[in-house]
């Protein structure tokens, strides 16, 4: 049996530069990996032939649709061995369709325990099959914070990130990120200050100066189509967030506290509204 917890991620920033011919964005984003979010993946023997896979949490497909499974299926398919007979089981704590890449995770951690298993393929190998699956998949092979470029696939990590505090508010309701993409031209906002300007502050772990810098290009139509999430946000910052943005295409809300004790704080503010939070530390680099 092998077992990996894999991290959610946040976009500090996330900027879309370009719609390509492929369909796909070009992005400009800076990822954070949330090792205290994490799914737990199990990899075991299966009882009968193949692939099997258990998740007990609503809307995750437990057949091929699952991004974990597809990732099974091609790491063998790509090193020309049969299937051999495997169990999956997810344990989920990351939200479903949440924009926290919960499924893109679990997919790269299979990778990872396979080739730790097998080692059957290059590094090279699973960034090409991690691409293949989905846009976030590769920055989970190496989940550290990291810029990237492309469609998130062009990774670069970054030097060095001060510790932040952060808030997280869960929302029920999936948004597919396709939704997000499509409807952001008509709900655009000014540009954002320059990336070099947010690594500048997380270096120094200014969260003050971070907050300043935190953009979500796919967070306006969200927040107009979801009037909610804009009431989460001003609620996080009416609790003492620094700011807070939808992450990724949503609908998780985060925000940046300047301290432990405001972070508590406004964690406790936001449970007493009903609203489901946790609150977290990211790791200095
Ligand atoms: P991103 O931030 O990359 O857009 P997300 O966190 O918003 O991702 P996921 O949790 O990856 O979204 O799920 C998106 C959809 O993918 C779900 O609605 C679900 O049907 C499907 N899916 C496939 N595999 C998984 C998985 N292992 N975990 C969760 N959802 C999965």
């Amino acid at each position: 049996m092998a077992v990996l917890l894999t991290p959610g991620k946040i976009n500090l920033f996330l900027d879309v530069t370009s719609r390509r011919a492929d369909g796909y964005h070009d992005i400009e984003t800076l990822f954070l990996p949330i090792p205290s979010l994490s799914d737990r993946i199990e990899l075991s023997p299966s009882t009968g032939p193949g692939l099997s896979l258990e998740c007990a949490s609503v809307g995750v497909p437990c057949d091929e649709r699952n991004l974990a499974w597809r990732a099974a299926e091609a790491y063998f398919r790509l090193a020309g061995q049969p299937l051999p007979s495997l169990h999956i089981r997810i344990d989920k704590n990351l939200p479903v369709a949440g924009g926290m890449g919960g499924g893109s995770s679990d997919a790269a951690a299979v990778l990872r325990l396979l080739n730790q298993q097998h080692g059957l393929l290059s590094d090279a190998d699973l960034r090409g099959i991690a691409l293949a699956i989905g846009a976030d998949v590769p920055f989970f092979l190496d989940p550290r914070p990291a810029c990237a470029t492309g469609v998130g696939e062009e990774l670069r990590p970054i030097a060095k990130s001060g510790k932040l505090f952060l808030v997280f508010a869960f929302s029920a309701f999936p948004i597919p990120a396709a939704w997000a993409y499509k409807n952001r031209m008509g709900h655009l906002r000014g540009a954002p200050r320059p990336l070099s300007g947010m690594l500048a502050a997380l270096a120094e772990g200014d969260g003050e100066a971070v907050a300043a810098h935190v953009f979500n290009g796919l967070a306006p139509a969200i927040r107009h189509k979801f009037p909610l999430l804009e009431r989460v946000r001003r609620d996080l910052i009416a609790g003492g967030c620094l700011a807070a943005e939808v992450s990724g295409s949503g609908p998780t809300v985060f925000g940046i506290a300047p301290d432990a004790a405001a972070a508590e704080a406004c964690r406790a503010v936001l449970i007493q509204t009903g609203w489901p939070t946790s609150m977290t530390v990211t790791a200095e680099v």
